[in-house]
């Protein structure tokens, strides 16, 4: 039961600028997509 509630509270891997899926395998605390970080370095 344990698992099931850690699962669920998991935030989902969408992009808030786009709402593109992000990748797996980007840091937790990242919370847009390659494309839309790349806006925001430049
Ligand atoms: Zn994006």
């Amino acid at each position: 039961m344990k698992t099931l509630e850690f699962y669920r509270n998991l935030p989902e891997k969408e992009c808030r600028e786009c709402g593109s899926e992000i990748k797996e395998q980007h840091e937790s605390y990242l919370y847009e997509c390659e494309h839309c970080m790349g806006k925001h370095e430049a």
